[in-house]
């Protein structure tokens, strides 16, 4: 049987993509939100793609905020961005 693709949306730009092309942000049990590399964390997650403009998109439209229902802190925002553009520019 030949494996399925999982596809997940981005919340940024809606395109639903292979999970691997996405990056998974994660809520933490403690109500903190971390890139999750593993795509394995426990807890609400969202994708976005690996694409600098639907991360600046989504913190734009406080996408993360929304769909992960939580109040991302302007500091919490700034290193979570450099966090994510670490990652995909790596
Ligand atoms: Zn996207």
């Amino acid at each position: 049987m030949p494996k399925k693709e999982v596809l997940r949306q981005c919340v940024a730009c809606r395109e639903s993509k292979n999970k691997n092309e996405l990056l998974r942000i994660c809520r933490t049990t403690e109500g903190d939100v971390c890139v999750d590399l593993t795509g394995r964390m426990n807890g609400r997650g969202v994708y976005l793609c690996k694409d600098e403009s639907c991360v600046e998109l989504a913190f734009k439209r406080k996408a993360l905020d929304k769909s992960l229902k939580i109040h991302i802190s302007d500091v919490r925002v700034d290193e979570l961005k450099s966090e994510i553009l670490e990652v995909i520019n790596n």
